[in-house]
């Protein structure tokens, strides 16, 4: 994907209506110039998350949340950045142009086929209401006809060519199906004049597989009877890449506010029970291995995932798979647990039978990660004889390998030293200087010091003043002369940077609204700084007062940093002589303050 254009992102900013977003997920009270309501992102009983539509901000004071429309759909709705600048430009009805040129025509061209989809995805809803088998096969699987509809369930016909008839009258139209994986292309020479394809699925009760944004990009079939095999899926497409997308997770975004965790299962059957029993945070991954691209989008979502898998061999393969591809994932604020079921049992025959609150109580006693693989190593060999250790040390080595840097791996790290019956530092030595061909676990590095938070500016402080006045009205800072902006450069105030990095950028690219400032400042470094002063500080006045206070902040600052290089300059004067540019600088200086004086600052 090309980048997407920051005046494009300027132009959504400056045309949602934030008030408009939020109030149609959350109920908003008119509270003077703002709104307000119990925050949607923390418990409570009085309101304390405000909406304010001359910011574009919303800032709640009882957990510190806030942003702007687009960080309201990351946070709220759990969407990615391109989705949330999708979803905006959607309700206002824009295409989101890519930096680059080469993705949007890809992207214009993928449009057909996503209206084909949804179009297929309803013929398929149609003809479950004309198939009783199928309907007889959904209610015996314990399946309501609310949840179908929820899930847009439905039926290919038991036909080769349905399909095509419908939608593939045209060569163009037979391409289209044919790229979608709706269709199948025949061997030379088979079939009859005019018969080069027949439909990919017959006789299936059919899953639409549905992208963050609800749009279908795949199908996934089931037969009803007896037959082979038992699931089909969808191949991949340009629409569709099977490794990265989760079933169900379109429906849990839609049916969780609030969601602070994921169950994974296998089947999308499983998914659906789990979700219709009232377990509405289930996924699954589309008859391929959990892969790292999944625990990438998880963790974007949720801080916490549990993996159900099926108590049989393949469950058990499959979950060890999962912690593989889990351990580059691993660290701590995340939780990685596995629940194993028992034997002949899955997620959706176990729903049936023991109801929502069991199953989340077996949720509860999932095992975690680090005991997981403890437990799977365990079996391989006899702890109890030197041996047995020595052989589970040599293969938790690549696992452990594979763990990032920080606390949780030094933890695991002691975890796995008290099985084998060694101190932690003595376990690393020994894998550090062993002979395996597996990469050699390091001494895990303290964090970087370069993470602190950057020093702020103290409440009431002229620079924090100075940042207040241009995140509330940044369209003053064009009224900043250049002569004004210079005096700013030799001070040394805590959050100077900021306010000189902050003036030049909005000097340089004006803005109109708060919101746009926080939007161009995502990312960086200072970004909360700058939410947290929009949110919290309030300026009474208007742009024109703002614009002399902001002024006046910027002069006092530069008098300031005069005042203290003529200090600098005197002391030197008393200890010895100064160059000939220092003592002009000196009386540049004097000549300055004492126009200050003057000024009475
Ligand atoms: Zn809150």
């Amino acid at each position: 994907m090309g980048r997407i254009p920051q005046h494009f992102i300027d132009e959504l900013i400056a045309r949602t209506d934030i008030v408009e977003l939020i109030g149609g997920r959350v109920p908003l009270k008119k509270s003077g110039r703002e709104y307000k309501a119990c925050c949607p992102f923390h418990a409570e009983k009085t309101p304390s998350f405000w909406v304010s539509p001359d910011k574009q901000f919303y800032h709640c004071f009882g957990c510190g949340k806030h942003g702007t429309a687009l960080g309201f759909l990351m946070d709220h709705d759990h969407m990615a950045f391109p989705e949330a600048v999708e979803e905006l430009a959607t309700r206002l009805g824009l295409e989101v142009p890519h930096e680059g040129g080469v993705d949007r025509s890809a992207q214009r061209a993928d449009e057909p086929l996503y209206e084909l989809m949804a179009r297929v995805a309803h013929f398929y809803t149609e003809q479950l209401a004309r198939e009783p088998r199928a309907r007889e096969y959904l209610a015996k699987r314990g399946l309501t006809a609310a949840t179908c509809e929820r899930f847009a369930i439905g039926y290919a016909p038991d036909s080769w060519n349905e399909l095509l008839r419908r939608f593939g009258a045209s060569d163009g139209e037979r391409k289209r199906l044919s790229e979608a994986g709706l269709i199948i292309e025949r061997e030379r020479g088979a079939g009859r004049e005019g018969e080069h394809y027949y439909d990919r699925f017959r006789d299936r009760v059919m899953f639409p597989i549905r992208d963050a944004r609800g749009r279908v990009i795949a199908f996934g079939g089931r037969v009803i009877d007896a037959g082979e095999p038992k699931y089909l899926n969808s191949p991949e497409t340009v629409l569709f890449h099977k490794g990265r997308e989760l079933y169900g997770l379109y429906e849990t975004r839609r049916a969780r506010r609030n969601l602070d965790r994921l169950v994974v299962v296998e089947g999308y059957m499983d998914a659906v029970s789990l979700h219709q029993a009232g377990v509405e945070y289930a996924v699954a991954t589309l008859g391929t291995a959990t892969t790292a691209e999944h625990f990438r989008r998880i963790f974007r979502l949720v801080p916490a995932v549990v993996f159900a898998f099926d108590g049989d061999r393949a469950g058990r393969a499959a979950a060890w798979r999962a912690l593989q591809q889990a351990l580059p994932e691993a660290r701590e604020g995340r939780e990685i647990r596995f629940l194993f079921l028992p034997q002949g049992q899955d997620p959706d025959t176990l729903i049936l039978a023991e109801g929502r609150s069991a199953f989340e109580e077996r949720l509860a006693l999932a095992v975690p990660l680090s005991e997981y693989l403890v437990r799977e190593l365990s079996e391989q060999g006899d702890l109890g004889s030197a041996d047995g250790r020595a052989r589970f040390a040599e293969q938790a080595r690549p696992l452990f390998a594979r763990v990032p840097e920080g606390v949780y791996r030094e933890l695991l790290l002691e975890r796995l030293a008290q099985v084998v019956g060694l101190s932690a530092a003595r376990l690393e030595a020994l894998w550090s200087t062993g002979k395996s061909d597996a990469p050699a676990a390091s001494a895990p590095a303290r964090p970087s010091a370069a993470a602190r938070p950057a020093r702020g500016a103290g409440r009431g402080s002229l620079v924090r003043q100075a940042i207040v006045r241009l995140l509330h009205f940044p369209a003053i800072a064009p009224e900043v002369t250049a002569a004004e902006r210079a005096g700013l450069d030799a001070s040394e105030e805590p959050g100077a940077a900021l306010l000189r990095e902050l003036l030049d950028d909005l000097r340089a690219r004006p803005a109109q609204i708060p919101a746009q400032v926080i939007q161009r400042w995502a990312g960086h470094k200072d970004s909360e700084t700058l939410q947290k002063l929009l949110g919290r500080e309030e300026v009474i006045t208007g742009a024109a007062a703002a614009t002399e206070e902001l002024r006046a902040a910027l002069l006092k600052l530069a008098d300031q940093a005069a005042g203290r290089r003529l200090e600098a300059l005197e002391a030197k004067s008393r200890s010895g002589s100064l160059a000939a540019d220092e003592i002009e600088e000196f009386q540049r200086l004097i000549e300055r303050l004492s126009h200050r004086d003057a000024r009475g600052g």
